[in-house]
């Protein structure tokens, strides 16, 4: 079995050497217990922020789809699959008794996702996915014909999130790092525009594509994107604050003058942790999954493959290389 641990925490940009690839040998497993081998690996924007703060020595955190290779707990046979979070992170082999953990989340899920790839359960069926679903439907309130900007729209959340507007009839801006990302958007998932954030001025084209200004912003990025997106709202639009990944690796904290826009154009701005509705995971994912099966909803995920690659992947993440989920295959 092979596992990541963290020697040094990140500061900055996260480096190689703050991880290290260790072998382990497991003990052999108890009554209660079973041994599961990872298939996918997920690689999220949050792990960066977790692990300023995270124990030296311990375990990389994340999630991952595992096979039960092994059991002896009679709710988790052997040959099924399991979304692993609590207890598992970037190790290859882990040994789960897939309770609850002190948060309240499973430890491991079981998951039956039909004929589709098992790795969309940690994208468009896992955490992602709700965060779009409850991020966008519950918070902010949609109505058709409104206006929605979003922010790391080519992400495992963001491009979601702009599906979803589609469905509900909104008319969507999409913000986001490269122009192939745009075509994606705009082509194939039905974007009404895009705005390019490092060749072009955000605050300019949305001038310009809807000078009224817009009701809506779903932010994944936060910061400057962030502030020239308020500065073209309407009164009274409706902000999700979903993340501020802009600013995940900074060293110090930048003062961004949002507030301004805020308060002249009273904004109405909602922040929210996707595992604090864990209890209600499975209504996004009956849904979501029913839009999928009928074409509603497409997937795209960026798979990188081989464990020793897992911090690769999360750099590739970092840098925007990612439409879609970032995924590793073991
Ligand atoms: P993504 O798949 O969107 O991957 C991260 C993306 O961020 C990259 O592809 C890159 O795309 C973009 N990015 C990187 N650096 C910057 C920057 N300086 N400015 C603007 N964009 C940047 O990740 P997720 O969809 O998983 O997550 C999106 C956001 O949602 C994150 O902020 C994350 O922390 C947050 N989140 C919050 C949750 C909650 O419960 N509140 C749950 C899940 C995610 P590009 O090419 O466009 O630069």
């Amino acid at each position: 079995a092979k596992r990541f641990i963290l020697v040094k925490r990140f500061v900055g940009f996260p480096k190689p050497t703050d991880l290290k690839l260790v072998e382990e040998e497991l003990p052999p497993i108890k009554d209660g217990e079973f041994l599961a081998e990872a298939i996918y690996l997920s690689v999220d924007p949050y792990l960066r922020k977790k692990v300023s703060s995270f124990p030296v020595g311990d375990t990389m955190v994340g999630t991952q789809v595992a096979k039960i290779i092994e059991s002896k707990n009679p709710k988790f046979p052997v040959g099924k699959h399991v979304v692993g979070q609590a207890g598992f992170g970037w190790r290859t082999h882990t040994i789960s008794n897939g309770e609850l953990t002190a948060e309240g989340l499973n430890s491991a899920v079981l998951i039956d996702l039909a004929d589709l790839p098992l790795s969309l359960a940690l994208g468009i069926l896992g955490m992602p996915g709700y965060s779009a679903y409850f991020g966008f439907l519950e918070m902010l309130q949609p109505k058709a014909g409104e206006w929605l900007v979003i922010s790391g729209a080519a992400g495992a959340v963001g491009n979601v999130v702009g599906q979803l507007a589609k469905i509900k009839g909104l008319k969507v801006i999409g913000i986001a790092g490269s122009d192939e990302k745009g075509k994606w958007l705009k082509k194939e998932l039905g974007f009404d525009h895009f705005i390019n954030y490092k060749t072009q001025d955000v605050g300019a084209e949305l001038q310009r594509i809807v000078p009224e200004g817009v009701e809506l912003y779903f932010d994944n990025v936060g910061g400057d994107v962030s502030t020239a997106v308020m500065n073209n709202m309407k009164t009274f639009g409706r902000i999700t604050s979903c993340g501020s990944i802009s600013n995940y690796n900074d060293t110090e904290l930048k003062v961004v003058p949002l507030q301004h826009a805020l308060v002249s154009r009273q904004l109405k701005m909602r922040g929210f942790q996707i595992v604090s509705l864990a209890n209600r995971w499975n209504e996004a994912f009956k849904q979501n999954l029913e839009w999928i099966q009928q074409g509603k909803l497409k997937y795209r995920e960026t798979i990188t493959e081989g464990f020793h690659n897992m911090f690769n992947a999360f750099i590739d993440m970092l840098n925007g290389r990612n439409f879609g989920k970032a995924i590793v295959k073991v």
